[in-house]
């Protein structure tokens, strides 16, 4: 029997883990990614149990630790810079202790798969369209380098193209149309502006009212850039609206610019140096919501399938643990039929990672409307830092709560681990 031939489409985390992983088990695999292969945008993403077996599998742990950001811990100051509570590395604080820049994170494992002679990456080149037979599916790739269009035949097609996947698209139809995109009611930009000195080693996260967060952060302790998150919790900006829809960069700049005018702390820096920025990435977050994952021989991974937005922290672990299961289940079953326990066991871990923390308030408790709010939330972290500062002392840090673990059973076998050697 010839290897059976997996068509990817997207190398973010992803689609170059399953790539990984379906070359140990045999497939030959082409991935096709529509940006060029030193594409950089994005910010941090963590990587914590139990994705953190799925990497160390690969043999890449001392690759990603040595890119991580080395971010020291997480500080809320107010407009003055005051501190209100430092959080160290790890634990309940946001800051997790193996964290990389997306950028960083998708070349080596983009990298890694590639040292495969079962795999091929096909990088400014995209799906234009496909359709399905009882046994293959036809697909045409579109380069958009050299604008030529090649048909070939695969066994499986894999969306693991993101939240506005066209994979999706392209088998089941627009997001209008399937209504599978949930609002959680809040925008985001990412990038990345000059360091300065303050930037390094801690996170600093500041309050403004009318839910307008801004977040600093670590990219590295050599690097001469530094990472900027503003985060807007609201139901609708038409300006931001319709410079998202439009996919234009510079509105998408100037809404932000005009939400944060006349802010203090240190968003003057921030915004005139995001006019610059050119690793802009912005966005309205939405979580996906589908009925089923695949359809015949097209299955959906990652944020294409179940996008948990980053209020959730699971977006990069879903899609870690999801190109694992997803590589077993095909090893084990080369039909279609590996689609179906693929979603079995994934489906009732999906749906709790989505489900946002604090019965879904949390974006609205930790993100505050009035100066009230602020002040609020600014008292009760500065007494749950004294709080944890004081067990420390005491050595009675156990009694804290650990960041909750979703645990979910890889099955990792001892002939998979000797494949992964
Ligand atoms: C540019 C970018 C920046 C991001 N920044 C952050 C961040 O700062 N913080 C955060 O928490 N999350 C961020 N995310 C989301 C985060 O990467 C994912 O939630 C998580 O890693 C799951 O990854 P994924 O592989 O399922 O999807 P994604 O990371 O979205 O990867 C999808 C890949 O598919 C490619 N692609 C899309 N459409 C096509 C197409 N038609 N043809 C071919 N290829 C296509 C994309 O270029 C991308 O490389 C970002 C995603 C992107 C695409």
């Amino acid at each position: 029997m010839p290897p059976k031939r997996v068509l990817i489409c997207g190398a973010g985390v992803a689609g170059s883990i399953l790539a990984f992983w379906l070359a140990k088990h045999d497939f030959q695999v082409v991935v096709v990614e529509r940006s060029k292969a030193e594409q950089k945008a994005g910010q941090g993403l963590e990587i914590e149990e139990p994705a953190l077996k799925v990497v160390k599998l690969m043999g890449i742990l001392d690759k990603l630790n040595e890119k991580k950001t080395g971010e020291m811990g997480f500080d809320l100051v107010d407009q003055q810079a005051r501190s209100y509570g430092i959080f160290e590395v790890g634990g309940i604080s946001p800051t997790g202790t193996l964290e990389l820049m997306r950028g960083d994170l998708t070349e080596i494992l983009y990298k890694t798969a590639d040292e495969s002679a079962n795999v091929t990456f096909q990088f400014e080149t995209t799906i234009q369209s496909l359709r399905q037979t009882q046994d293959k599916v036809i697909v045409d790739l579109e380069s958009r380098n050299n604008k030529t269009i090649k048909v070939e035949n695969f066994d499986f097609v894999v969306g693991a193209d993101g939240v506005k996947s066209r994979t999706r698209q392209l088998v089941m139809g627009l997001p209008e149309k399937l209504k599978c995109f949930k609002s959680v009611g809040a925008f985001v930009a990412y990038f990345s502006i000059p360091k300065e000195v303050q930037d390094w080693p801690y996170s600093r996260l500041c309050h403004f009212t009318n839910r307008r967060i801004l977040w600093i952060r670590p990219i590295g302790k050599d690097s001469k850039m530094t990472s900027v998150h503003l985060i807007h919790g609201h139901e609708d900006v038409p300006t931001l609206r319709r410079a998202n829809a439009a996919g234009d960069r510079l509105k998408q700049k100037e809404a932000f610019a005009e939400l944060y005018s006349g802010l203090g702390w240190e968003t003057p820096r921030v915004i005139e140096q995001m006019m610059r920025a050119e690793n802009f990435y912005s966005d309205e977050l939405v979580q996906v919501k589908l009925q089923k994952w695949s359809q015949h021989r097209v299955v959906l991974l990652g944020d294409a399938a179940w996008a948990p937005t980053p209020f959730t922290g699971e977006g990069n672990q879903l899609a870690i643990i999801g190109a694992w299961v997803l590589a077993q289940e095909l090893s084990r079953n080369r039909n279609p039929v590996a689609f179906e326990t693929y979603e079995k066991r994934l489906r009732s871990y999906v749906d709790n990672a989505q489900s946002i923390p604090l019965g879904g308030y949390a974006p609205y408790i930790f993100n505050p409307q009035t100066t009230w709010g602020i002040w609020l939330l600014r008292t009760i972290v500065r007494l749950f830092s004294w709080t944890i500062r004081f067990l420390s002392w005491t050595n009675l840090a156990g009694m804290l709560p650990d960041q909750q673990q979703n645990d979910f059973d890889l099955e990792i076998e001892e002939a998979e681990a000797k494949v992964a050697r």
